[in-house]
């Protein structure tokens, strides 16, 4: 019997299968797909995700972004350019199998091509059932994303989700030399959401995430989008293309118990304002993985810890975040046009994001009145 099967070997699981195998665990790493894999993600890094990442950056570095433009519609836009970069980008495959590749390094054994397709939880263990036979282990550490399948083990709810749209597109020949060196945000193309461009170093990653009901609204908003890189969008050359969803942070849901351990999209660890979760799966994927370190040879192990130690590093941005959205997505004309008379606002919350507590200091500078909104968090 394995110490550890970590289910799902993106940036949680890799992460947490590297703690564990770090501190001499018996560790085994599952995933379905076959590294390197793509991911459906924009892969854009804050600064207090890369301090998490164990290796350097030229085994993941795209680009390192240093200006913003913020629009609201087509014509109406708002600047940032910051010394320190405002972004890095990557991309899912080379960053995600740098991660792994660590994992391995330091003893974890990896399962490509291999589903599993549900736990059983016994006495002294887990049956992991898989489409290459069952395995067990004291522990499963389940971060096996948005549609995760160790959650159910759990009987914890389906996070509530939002879904997303992202393409990889050739940098089209332009006018405008800024757009394959700026991050671009529309709040205008998505309803409770956003559009995105991200640039990479040969390409531009382009996508919206919204509250929508329709794939012709995820289309109609796709188009606008594309409609910031060229006028003429049909000369696009858009190389791959997909839908996915984006879990939301709920703070009722089960995520340890039961011998198993959530972490990352599969426990609904992405912010809601920015849809940033590679942070959050990196820092879940640590805590995980020192938690199974801890708890191996307990006879009653504590999975109330998990959560108390989760929700005290990134429980109070996760809320804010949540907070944040409601109030932008909601008051979205009269956000831009607070943004664009009082540019301080961008400029502090760019650089609040490369903290490890970004929001919860962007709230803490803002003016009193401001803060009134976020008093309980
Ligand atoms: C369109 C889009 C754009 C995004 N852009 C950004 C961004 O720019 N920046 C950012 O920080 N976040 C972004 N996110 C969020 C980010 O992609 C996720 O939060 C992140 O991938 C979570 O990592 P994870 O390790 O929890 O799960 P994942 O990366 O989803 O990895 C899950 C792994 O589990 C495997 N798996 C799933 N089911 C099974 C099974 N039954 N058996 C075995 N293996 C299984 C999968 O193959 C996969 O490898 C974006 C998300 C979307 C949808």
């Amino acid at each position: 019997m394995r110490d550890v099967i970590v289910i799902g070997l993106g940036p949680a699981g890799s992460t947490a299968a590297r703690i564990a195998s770090e501190q001499g665990l018996n560790v085994l790493g599952i995933d379905k797909a076959v590294f390197p894999r793509h991911k459906p993600c924009a892969a854009g890094l804050t600064a207090r995700a890369c301090r998490l990442l164990p290796m350097h950056e030229s085994e993941y570095l795209e680009q390192k972004v240093h200006s913003i433009r913020i629009y609201m519609g087509m014509n109406k836009h708002i600047d940032l350019t910051d010394s320190e970069p405002v972004m890095i980008t990557s991309k899912r495959e080379t960053l995600d199998t740098a991660l792994l590749r660590r994992a391995i390094q330091v003893g974890t054994e990896v399962m490509e091509d291999c589903r599993v397709k549900s736990l059983q939880v016994e006495s002294g263990g887990v049956i992991v059932r898989t489409t290459r036979g069952n395995l067990k282990a004291r522990f499963v550490i389940g971060c096996d994303g948005v549609n995760s399948t160790a959650r159910k083990a759990l009987h914890s709810r389906r996070q509530p989700s939002l879904p997303a749209w992202e393409a990889e597109v050739e940098i089209p020949d332009s006018d405008d030399k800024e757009l394959a060196r700026t991050v671009h945000f529309d709040l205008s193309c998505s309803y409770k959401g956003y559009g995105w461009i991200f640039p990479k170093k040969e390409s531009i990653s382009v996508g919206v995430a919204g509250n929508y009901v329709n794939r012709a609204q995820i289309d109609h908003a796709f188009n606008k989008m594309l409609m910031h890189l060229t006028k003429n969008t049909q000369t696009l050359q858009i190389t791959r293309q997909c839908g996915h969803l984006l879990p939301l942070f709920t703070i009722s849901n089960y995520i340890s118990g039961n011998r198993v351990l959530l972490a990352g999209d599969a426990a609904g660890l992405v912010d809601a304002f920015l849809g940033e979760g590679l942070y959050y799966a990196l820092v879940s994927g640590e805590i995980a993985g020192q938690w199974v370190v801890v708890n191996t040879h307990k006879y009653v192990p504590d999975y109330s810890n998990y959560r108390t130690e989760l929700m005290q590093k990134v429980g109070r941005e996760l809320i804010i975040s949540k907070r944040l959205a409601s109030i932008v997505y909601g008051m979205r004309q009269m956000m831009f046009y607070l943004a664009e008379k009082k540019p301080f606002i961008l400029k502090e919350f760019s650089r609040a994001l490369s903290q490890t507590d970004g929001y919860t200091a962007f709230v803490r500078n803002l003016p009193i009145p401001w803060r009134l909104y976020f008093w309980n968090v």
